[in-house]
Order: C-alpha cells, then structure tokens, then sequence
C-alpha cells in the first residue's frame, strides 16, 4: 500500500492511544491514516508491555471484584499527584473509564481475573487476557477490518501548520520523506523518555544509567514538533512514572520482568553501602514509583536491594537470579562494594530492630528505633545466611510533560498561534491528570478515554459532512 497524500483523519502512533482515536474515527466515517514508527512486530510502544488498566465501577463485574466508585477513584488520585491534576479532566477520565471496558470488548479485547503477584490489584484494575500484545492484536484486527490504512516503519517527523490550524505531515517511510495532508491530527506519539539527547538536557549525564522500560520508538519527535509551534505545555520534564528494576536488564524495552518488588523487604544501600530512604514506608504498590526517582538521585544512580533467606520467598523476584553469598562481606564483594561498609550498615540495623510480629500482607509492627533513615515495617533481622543481593537502577516507564488538552482532547495553543484541528490522547497529554506521582493502570485509562474522545473530535473535520 503506498502512503496516501490526504486523508481526513491522521493519526500519530499505534499504541493504545492511537489505536482508540483510529477505531473511533473510522467508526465514525473518517479516512483514517495511522503511522506507526516501529516495524511490525514491535507495534504498539508501551502498551505492549501493559496488563491491565483502572476502571470505576459500581459493583462486581464479570472480572473485577466489588465496587470501585467515582469518589474513591479520584481521592487515589488526589493523594498520588499532591494536588498537580487537573480535577475537570481527571474526573471525565474516571466516568469514562467504566464505558471504557464494554468499548474495548466490543473491539475484540477480552478481560480475565487479576493473576497474582499483580501489586494487589483484583478490585480497581482489569486485567486484559494475553496482556498487552493480546489487546494491540484485537485493536489492530479491528482497526485494519475498519479500513484505517496502517503503515508500519513509518515515522512523522514534522508538522506543517498555516492560519486553518494543522495542515500536513512530513513523514518517512522506510527511508523515503513523504507528505500526508489531513483535515485533522491526533498525536499519541507516547513521551520522550527513549530520547537520550532530550533526557540529558532534563537529567544531565545522570541520564545515561537511566533504563528505558519500554519501546524504542518514543522519542518524543511530535511532543517537540508542536511545542515548537507554541503549544502549551503540562507537567515539567523532571516528571516521571520510574520504578527500582533489575540493573542488569536491557536499556531498552526490559518490559515488567525486570521490575524487582523485594525493596519493602530488604536494605537498600548506595555504592557507599549507606541506607538512604525507609525501605518499608508503606505497602509497596503506595511506594513502588517512587524507588526510580530515589535511585536517580544516588552516586552512579545504582544502589542494592540485600536480603536474607527468610524473606526470599516474599515478592515476585526478577527475570535475573539473585547473586548470593554465605557472608555479607562476600556478597558485597560480588558486587563491588566495600565489605565493611556494607556489613557495619547490617549491623547497626540489626541492632536497631525492634521485634515485633512480621507480616506482609499488613503494616506490621517490626520496625527500627534509633536508626536513620528507620524502616518503619517488615524489619527483621538480616541474620540467615545464604544473603542475597539485586542491583537495582531506575527503569523510567514514561515522561509526563505534554500537551495542553481540552475535554475534547483539543491541543491548546499559546496566545495567537492556533489550531483547532489538533488532537492528542495516551502518554503525550497524560501530564494533564498526572503531574506528578501515579497509581497503577491509569496510563492505559487515559490512553483509552482520550483516544475515544481524539477519534471523535477529530471525526468531526471529515470531507463527507
Ligand atoms: C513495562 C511497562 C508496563 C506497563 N504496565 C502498565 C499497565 O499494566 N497498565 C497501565 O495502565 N499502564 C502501564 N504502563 C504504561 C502504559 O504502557 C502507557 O501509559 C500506555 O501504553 C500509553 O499508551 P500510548 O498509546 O500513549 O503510548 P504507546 O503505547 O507507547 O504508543 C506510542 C506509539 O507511538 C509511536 N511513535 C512515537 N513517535 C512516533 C512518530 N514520530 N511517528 C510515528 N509513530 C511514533 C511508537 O512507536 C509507539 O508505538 C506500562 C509501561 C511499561 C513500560
């Protein structure tokens, strides 16, 4: 298929987000063209990685437990982003998650109960079967049947503005520079966390020992392209969803099986072998975000997760063995660090715990006293050999500064400059809702809901009204 001149509508990325616009404007009528940067059988940027998404609900559903109402919904938001969300959007988010579930069923993607070691997730999130992959293969099924003309390896790389708004893409496809005119755009083009160049400019040489937990292909090419035509701007660049992941993993792409969820219960060192922040706050599905962000600010931004063998069997442990060893000192050996140091951190927490009855399935009362940092739950004595140890880093999964959208999913512009046939959906507006911090399957929540809403704005520019 050779790529069209015009269509009416152009959508910007084949991941969840694109998707939900492509589908919904096809439905409606429009020409839809979607551009995909990624070959073939890397389509669909993050969303390949997903495995479920937040969803209000009034009552049980077939696959999610009890209820999970409006109220509740935006108070986990609330607390999450300390207050940086826009409450109009956020809240239409939220309504439109619950009709969200039915669309993407009728659409061909199928649900299933939460699996375990799922960070406790049975009642607010619903779990797609066959996780991501599954749920791209339905929506690209459906979006192919639909007609919208899907072109793989194909990268938009600038936009073309006049006074009517939006006019046309410089795209390259396979090496060739092409140009698609279209009476309207939605850009679900993800963040720019796989831009090393723009994550330096944000992070400084920090950024280098940054991992890239998803796609390649989000480079953030469209979100500069429209900031370069004045487009408003939400969140700040620092701003991201970073997780603590397995050091050893890829820099691109390690998916979820390099996340390691032991923190909770275990010491946390530097490369100095110092603790630097309460490893047991709170639960870990409340704090796991916030682990990458502590990481980055550490020397060589790595730092240790050790444990000891009776807490190895208590999380859901990485795609990488452990490295152990029968001593402290020889476990920090292993991994570089200076025995001493690590073993006197051992040993001032040791005699800082406070015994209590270990559990993790509650906020116990094993806890330190006397200790800074303190670990404030599941303290116990790291004392049974064999000792284990992860090297952890921080895993960025997206970046939150974006576009400026509307309740239609309209980009705003700054002062004069305009264009009102500019529409956006997924990671490249999620900065709207989430400022700052997160809760765990809302980036497919708003990928789905503002795609819907991008499709059927930017449906309503088509030639054959
Ligand atoms: C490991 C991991 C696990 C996750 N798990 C969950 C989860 O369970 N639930 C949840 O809600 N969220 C999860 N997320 C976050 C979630 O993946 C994203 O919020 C969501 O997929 C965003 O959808 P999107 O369509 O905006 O972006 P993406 O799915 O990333 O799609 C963007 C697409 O745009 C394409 N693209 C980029 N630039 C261009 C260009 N210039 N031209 C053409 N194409 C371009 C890319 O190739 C990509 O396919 C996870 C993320 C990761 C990395």
């Amino acid at each position: 298929m050779n790529v069209p001149a015009t269509t009416d509508v152009l959508v910007v990325g084949g991941g969840n987000a694109g998707l939900c616009a492509a589908i919904t404007a096809a439905r409606a009528g429009a020409d839809v063209v979607l551009l995909e940067h990624a070959p073939h059988f890397m389509r669909g940027g993050n969303t390949r990685h997903t495995r479920n998404l937040r969803a209000m609900h009034p009552g049980p559903t077939a696959t999610l437990s009890d209820s999970y109402c409006e109220e509740e919904f935006w108070t986990d938001l609330l607390r999450v982003t300390g207050g940086k969300i826009n409450e109009e959007l956020a809240r239409l988010t939220i309504r439109e998650s619950y009709p969200l579930l039915g669309w993407l069923q009728e659409q061909g993607v199928r649900f299933q109960p939460a699996l375990s070691g799922t960070l406790s997730l049975g009642r607010t999130n619903a779990f797609f079967l066959g996780g991501g992959k599954a749920l791209l293969n339905a929506q690209y099924r459906t979006a192919d049947k639909l007609g919208v003309k899907i072109f793989y390896d194909t990268e938009a790389r600038d936009l073309n503005f006049n006074t009517g708004g939006f006019q046309s893409a410089v795209v390259v496809n396979r090496g060739y520079t092409f140009e698609i005119k279209a009476r309207a755009l939605v850009v679900a083009s993800g963040g720019f966390q796989a831009n090393t160049g723009w994550m330096r400019e944000v992070w400084g040489s920090a950024a280098d020992n940054f991992l890239i937990r998803g796609t390649p292909y989000n480079t953030g090419t469209m979100l500069r392209c429209l900031m370069g035509q004045g487009v408003q701007t939400v969140s700040d660049p620092t701003q991201c969803h970073a997780v603590a992941i397995d050091a050893r993993g890829p820099k691109f792409d390690g998916g979820i099986v390099t996340r390691l969820d032991c923190v909770c219960f275990s010491l946390v060192v530097n490369t100095q072998g110092k603790r630097f922040y309460d490893e047991g706050e709170d639960f870990w599905p409340k704090r796991y975000a916030i682990w990458g962000r502590l990481i980055a600010g550490q020397p060589e931004q790595i730092a240790y997760a050790v444990i000891d063998a009776k807490v190895a069997e208590n999380f859901m442990p990485s795609v990488f063995p452990s490295i152990s060893a029968d001593s402290i000192e020889a476990l920090a050996e292993k991994v570089g660090l200076d025995g001493a140091a690590l073993a006197a951190t051992v040993e001032a927490f040791n005699a800082a715990v406070v015994a209590g009855n270990y559990n993790p399935d509650v906020l116990d009362d094993c806890h330190t006293e006397g200790l800074l940092p303190p670990k404030s739950h599941w303290a116990l004595k790291l004392d049974k050999p064999p000792y284990a140890i992860y090297p952890l880093k921080p895993g960025i999964t997206f970046t939150y500064l974006g576009v400026k959208v509307d309740g239609k999913a309209r980009v705003h512009f700054s002062g004069s400059q305009g264009a009102d046939n500019v529409y956006a959906a997924g990671e490249v507006m999620a900065g709207n809702i989430l400022g700052q911090g997160y809760c765990a399957g809302t980036g497919m929540t708003i990928g789905g809901v503002f795609g819907r809403l991008a499709g059927a704005s930017a449906a309503a520019h088509r030639s054959s009204l």
